[in-house]
């Protein structure tokens, strides 16, 4: 059994524009078992965190940690072990970021999940949807127009999604994806970005093959998430009870409101926009992808104030491909620019934890919630940069009681 004393802690965790006054945290094996001032109980190691900050481990719910290469299509053909071996390299990143849990949106499995729970990986705890489910034709379809033969991505690590059609597939493939670990549903509800043969404005399945996978996800006491950009397709996507609402990037302020009220949550993935402009071409995103990414992103910045005002919640997203991962804390400053840095931060952990549903055992400093904790040198909610510089700012990163990093005197 291992015993650590934090001595002094201001707690930082979004609930507050400001640092609470300093308590102890006492941490016995991976989890907190307790808060407040002058805890006496004796503890292997102390620490006096005086001169830093205490932060809840960050979670990121919007990330593919199987995508190794920015092309999507050419990913969905590499071998699993090649895939495997990148993909644990992202995954180190992301702990190394701070992230000590991720909601992965299409991809990962639940080989995936275990490797981490066995210790194998050090990275992120792991909340999957398993395969994103596509339409023919649709943001997981990578086929291209001349290549007539049926799926064969369901199968591959590297691919982010899988292909089926008609009310009997959605629902056999949802089924199939929560026996296979799935903590949530991912459907690809509009035209993407990095697919080949389905414009921004092509909406992404049936209302009926929609309501399906609704259905299917609250049998299972879950939820549906879904890929969107356009007004049209995230208020179809709300009317038809999808919960979690991915990019949003062309949301208008009427669905805001509508969504807000029915309850949804807002997903959005700024920093991918901007890298995939910036140097998509470079990583070898194809030049239609790149070109077909300007319209969202230039309306990213603005659907944070719309969703904001509207009184809709957002969690923290990034979805960033290949070498992009680098990437994954610049969402903070962007969205600093138009929310308040304690909100932004609330984003990446209570209302994160809600998402994952792991609500007190996540993105909290409390009682019983699992040890994941981070250790910063300065104040994020001064300056929410404090959170990228890949983790340089974080004198320690502690996550299920261990460190990942320790340079505490
Ligand atoms: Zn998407
Ligand atoms: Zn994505």
């Amino acid at each position: 059994m291992t015993s650590i004393l934090f001595k002094n802690a201001r707690i930082i965790d979004g609930t507050s524009d400001r640092a609470n006054d300093p308590v102890d945290v006492f941490v016995e094996n991976n989890l907190i078992r307790e808060v407040g001032s002058g805890i006496t109980t004796s503890a292997e190691t102390i620490f006096d965190l005086s001169r830093y900050y205490l932060m809840p481990g960050l979670i990121d719910c919007h990330v593919h940690i199987v995508a190794g290469v920015a092309n999507l299509g050419v990913n969905a053909t590499f071998p699993d072990s090649l895939v495997m071996a990148r993909s644990i390299r992202i995954q180190e990143g992301m702990l190394k970021r701070g992230f000590t849990t991720v909601r992965d949106v299409g991809g990962a499995d639940y080989g995936q999940v275990k490797a981490w729970e066995e210790g194998l990986v050090k990275g992120p705890r792991l909340v999957i949807s398993g395969k994103a489910l596509s339409q023919s034709g649709g943001h997981c379809d990578f086929r291209g127009p001349y290549n007539p033969w049926p799926d064969h991505y369901a199968q591959r690590l590297g691919s982010l999604g899988r292909i089926c059609d008609g009310a009997t597939e959605v629902r056999r493939f949802t089924r199939e994806e929560i026996k296979g670990g799935a903590k949530f549903v991912k459907v690809m509800a509009n035209g993407g970005v990095a697919s080949p043969t389905d414009p921004i404005h092509f909406l992404g399945f049936s209302r009926e093959e929609l309501k399906i996978a609704v259905e299917e996800a609250e049998n299972a006491g879950t939820y549906v998430a879904a890929h969107l950009y356009t007004d049209e397709a995230i208020r179809r996507a709300v009317e038809c009870g999808v919960h979690s609402l991915e990019h949003c990037n062309l949301i208008q302020s009427e669905t805001a409101k509508f969504a807000a009220e029915q309850g949804a949550v807002a997903v959005p993935t700024l920093v991918v926009y901007d890298k995939i402009a910036s140097i998509g071409g470079e990583l070898g995103m194809g030049a239609s992808a790149v070109s077909k990414v300007e319209a969202v992103r230039k309306a990213g910045m603005d659907s944070i104030s719309i969703m904001h005002d509207a009184g809709l919640t957002l969690a923290y997203g990034s979805d960033l491909l290949g070498e992009m991962h680098q990437f994954q804390s610049e969402e903070f400053v962007l969205r600093g620019q138009v929310m308040p840095a304690y909100k932004v931060i609330a984003s990446a952990t209570n209302i994160g934890a809600k998402l994952c549903k792991m609500e007190g055992q996540i993105g909290t400093i409390s009682e019983g919630a699992f040890a994941d904790m981070l250790v910063l040198d300065a104040n994020p909610l001064d300056d929410l940069s404090v959170l990228g510089h890949q983790g340089a700012r974080m004198a320690a990163i502690m996550q299920n009681g261990v460190f990942a990093k320790c340079n505490l005197q």
